[in-house]
């Protein structure tokens, strides 16, 4: 495989240092170059981001000088991917990629547009096509990928084999979600110790919309995006990684029973098991037999953070099905899903 020259924008920030971590060792991409605001920018890296991942700051990267995002300071990458704050992220994104930069990004910002694909490899590897549609440069060199909200990550991998086999008619979900998901410094402790908060600005849409564009059917070019109600009721709760959902979903057809559907899930096969990702789990999605399971602080880490655990599948009393869904919302979430983005462009000579 040929080794790609890659550039992290937003590399000090939450996301941003799990790149750094989950890149050490990557067999095709190497860090080249690291961005962020000008707080940051001169500083080496070590100095510049305060580092909060349990794994030592690797020494490759402490003295990498931290960069402004421009696209003249990022000219050596073959592509970025970005951990930018949504507030700045539009702006930086459309200039890499105006200036011929792929970037593949974890912010909200190109979520919605219409030609960017909302991207997770084992729901909607197809999706990746709609990079042909966009405009950003006459050549096509500069395009945008991103990947979901890390509660529609869970949520919609989850859903995928049920709306496969049974169609979907609508779901309602309460998210449990960790402090991580809020960034460096995030939350204040004095609110989020001993207890949960019932509201987190802006998560509800993207929960509620972004299912249903990784849902949707491409053909010709053209999306059309799923169309069951999704109503999220998302809270912030003392648990550092790991977003856990208590999802309720009513079916277009019924199966005979729970047990049919579980089955379902042990034998669901992810449509890109054969390209062989370096990042792919190999189980996407994993169902867990204990009722006690899964827990965010047993399951968050398994198979390096990839996986989708899924348990506790029961009949509803109200709509059809209820279950639990929880994975990673750094890793499987953010920069996991985002690298599993990247090994598939580039499987798929997008790269
Ligand atoms: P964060 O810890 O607050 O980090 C934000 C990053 O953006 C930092 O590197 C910061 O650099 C940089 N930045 C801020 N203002 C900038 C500017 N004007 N110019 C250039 N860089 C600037 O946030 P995060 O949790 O890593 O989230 C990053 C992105 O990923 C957000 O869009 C978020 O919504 C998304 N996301 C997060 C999660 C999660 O679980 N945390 C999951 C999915 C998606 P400085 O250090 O120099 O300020």
């Amino acid at each position: 495989m040929p080794e790609y020259n890659v550039g992290i924008l937003g590399a000090t920030g939450a996301v941003g240092q799990k790149f750094i971590r989950l890149l050490q060792n990557h067999p095709w991409f190497k860090i080249a170059a690291l961005g962020a605001s000008s707080r940051s920018a001169g500083k080496s890296y070590a100095e510049a981001a305060n580092w909060i991942e349990s794994a030592e700051l690797p020494s490759s990267v402490a003295d990498i000088v931290v960069k402004e995002c421009t696209a003249k300071n990022f000219s050596d990458v073959d592509f970025v991917f970005s951990g930018l704050d949504a507030s700045v992220a539009g702006d930086i994104e459309l200039a890499f990629a105006t200036a011929g930069i792929p970037v593949i990004s974890n912010a909200k910002n190109f979520r919605t547009d219409p030609t960017v694909p909302l991207l997770i490899p084992e729901v909607n590897p197809d999706h990746i096509q709609l990079i042909d549609t966009q405009t950003f440069t006459k050549d096509r060199s500069g395009w945008i990928v991103t990947n979901p909200n890390c509660v529609a990550v869970p949520l919609t991998t989850s859903l995928k084999p049920l709306h496969d086999h049974y169609g979907i008619k609508s779901v309602i979900l309460t998210s449990m979600q960790a402090i991580s998901g809020a960034g460096y410094p995030g939350v204040p402790s004095l609110d989020i110790l001993g207890n949960v908060i019932p509201h987190i600005g802006g998560e509800e849409s993207k929960i509620h919309a972004e299912p249903l564009k990784l849902l949707g059917t491409l053909i010709n070019g053209k999306l059309t995006h799923a169309s069951f109600p999704v109503q999220a009721t998302a809270t912030r709760v003392p648990v550092i990684n790991g977003h856990m959902l208590s999802v309720t979903v009513e079916l277009e057809n019924k199966p005979a029973s729970e047990d049919e559907v579980i089955e379902r899930y042990k034998n669901w096969v992810s449509p890109i098991k054969e390209l062989d990702l370096p990042s792919a789990p190999d189980f996407p999605i994993y169902y867990h037999n204990s009722p006690f399971y899964p827990q965010p602080r047993l399951h968050a880490d398994s198979e390096q953070g990839m996986r989708t655990s899924v348990g506790k599948m029961r009949k509803s009393n109200v709509l059809d099905l209820s279950y639990i869904a929880m994975a990673h919302n750094t890793v499987r979430g953010a920069a996991g899903g985002a690298i599993l983005n990247a090994e598939l462009l580039v499987r798929k000579e997008y790269l």
